[in-house]
């Protein structure tokens, strides 16, 4: 019988990335994956340290595990990413029974920790508690924050482009959107943030391994693949004979080398790196989807220097403006923090107005969380109001929301191409009361509670631009490109009903 894992991941889409490719090598490990926390032989818990507050909900899960270790003393339980890598073994004096610790560097690795993990699991060994033992048995491999594991750069590289390499499809994957790296780490150390020192250097892949990679998922029936990295936009590959594949290069390749995947994405980029052959290449490359994920953080550039990002808010402009006079029809999102330790009033006003200038599809909006390790934390008061940062987050919400509403109600009457993601079943519960409320009445057959389900099925998908549609469909449709024609609009999604089927685009 195969042992059973439980993952459960937290935070960006790296780690989401990070989860698939140790599933895979568990899983060729003999390890099957569940979604019962109770009944699995490991747990272990992708983690994400960029606010406090993702780390609570960790914090609470693993209180949750210590009733479950004291019945079950053979569950190995791991920690992984981010947190690992921040808090070290601290871990393992506030929760005793965590069995392994990954930072996110180091999780070619992983694999054989679990197994040894399991294997010198003994039931004796863990009830009787002798705490030598039980120290033995844990499993570490962390990068150690302060080196970055500068010194052993080139080593770091070879290892972890193994877990890339290694990656393998199973027939039941849904792999209709798929992620692959194109970097790692980041070098920019904005003042707040912890991922420079959690996830360590930037390091880039080689061109060829990357588009392998794109090839192979799309073989697999990948119908849409976004390139990852902490500052996408900034990735220059060195070969060894001194020439640089650019961002720019390597849209342009990963396009040509596999014209049958319909559609190619990056995520996220930074405001400062975008050169202009970039921006041409997604005009020219047909499949590569007119959207950007840019952060901006903040508008005012007294804030923006204190957070190390930089660039003016004038910088951020232009490259709006250039972005927008090459692809009209280009859709952006965004980042923003408040309450970062000194924002004003008019820091927060001049924030606002870029919103407004920006006309961004969404934003992403956090209060400010002081981070240990970084700078900011050393450095700033966190001297802004929690009611502030909360006033101004809600404000912030609601300028965004206009905006989107406007960037929305264009889009009425038109028709979008939209990849299907699946049912939206609180969509479909909404339409099923309405549905059974007005035309079904009180007396609910078994047969009309079907019809009701037929008539109401609701599909979520999104366009090239990124905007979240609902139509009315079949579940089979999960994976498939389609085209809706947009019937109505809500700040946050669209609603329309399905034209006709896209026929391929390659
Ligand atoms: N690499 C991306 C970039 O440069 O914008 C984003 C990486 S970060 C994981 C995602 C977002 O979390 C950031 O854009 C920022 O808005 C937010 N963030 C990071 N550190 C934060 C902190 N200490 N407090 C609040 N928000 C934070
Ligand atoms: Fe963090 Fe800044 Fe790097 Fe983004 S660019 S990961 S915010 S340090």
């Amino acid at each position: 019988m195969p042992r059973k894992l439980y993952m459960e991941t937290f935070g960006c889409q790296m780690n989401v990335l990070d989860s698939e490719l140790v599933l895979s090598q568990l899983r060729a490990h003999g390890y099957a994956q569940t979604d019962d926390r109770d009944s699995a032989d490991v747990v272990i818990y992708n983690t994400c340290s960029v606010r406090e507050h993702a780390e609570q909900k960790v914090w609470s899960r693993l209180g949750e595990l210590r009733a479950s270790k004291k019945q079950n003393p053979n569950l190995i339980i791991g920690v992984i990413g981010c947190m690992a890598e921040r808090e070290g073994r601290s871990i393992f004096s506030k929760y005793p029974h965590v069995d392994i610790l990954c930072g996110p560097g180091e999780l070619d690795k992983l694999p054989a920790m679990v197994h040894n993990a399991v294997v010198t699991r003994e039931p004796s060994s863990s009830i009787a508690n002798p705490k030598s033992q039980i120290a033995n048995q844990r499993q570490v491999a962390l990068m150690g924050a302060t080196t970055r594991r500068s010194s052993t750069l080139s080593a770091a590289e070879d290892t972890l482009e193994l877990l890339d390499l290694s990656r393998s499809v199973s027939p039941t994957d849904d792999i209709s959107q798929a992620y692959v790296r194109i970097t790692r780490g980041c070098n920019k150390f904005c003042t707040y943030c912890v991922v420079p020192y959690t996830r360590g250097p930037e390091v880039h892949r080689p061109p060829q391994n990357i588009i392998d990679e794109v090839k192979m998922l799309t073989e697999h029936g990948a119908r849409e693949v976004t390139l990852l990295g902490q500052t996408v936009n900034h990735y220059a590959y060195q070969h060894p004979d001194g020439h640089t594949t650019t961002f720019a290069d390597l849209l342009y390749k990963v396009h040509e080398a596999i014209p049958n995947l319909p559609r190619l994405r990056f995520v996220t980029s930074f405001p400062r790196d975008f050169t202009n052959e970039a921006l041409q290449a997604m005009r020219d490359c047909e499949r590569i989807c007119r959207y950007l994920h840019v952060p901006a953080q903040s508008a005012s550039d007294r804030i923006l220097k204190l957070m190390n990002r930089g660039y003016t808010s004038q910088q951020y402009r232009d490259f709006i403006d250039r972005a927008r006079s090459l692809m009209p029809d280009i859709s952006i999102a965004s980042d923003f923090i408040v309450g970062f330790p000194t924002e004003t009033e008019n820091d927060h006003q001049s924030t606002l107005d870029l919103i407004r200038y920006c006309g961004f599809k969404n934003s992403f909006i956090f209060k400010y969380s002081p981070r240990p390790g970084t700078v900011a934390i050393d450095r700033f008061i966190d001297d802004v109001d929690e009611e502030i940062k909360r006033r101004r987050n809600n404000e912030m919400l609601a300028v965004q929301q206009e905006v989107s509403m406007q960037h929305n109600s264009r889009l009425i009457g038109q028709t979008a191409e939209v990849m299907v993601e699946g049912e939206s079943k609180l969509v479909s519960r909404q339409k099923r009361a309405a549905t059974s409320n007005i035309e079904l009445g009180w007396e609910k057959s078994s047969q009309s509670t079907a019809l009701a389900e037929a008539l109401t099925t609701q599909l979520v998908g999104r366009t090239r631009g990124d905007q979240v549609v609902c139509f009315p469909g079949e579940a089979s449709l999960k994976g498939q490109l389609l085209q809706v024609k947009i019937t109505s609009a809500q700040n946050l999604t669209l609603f329309g009903e399905l034209s006709r089927e896209l026929t391929s685009i390659a």
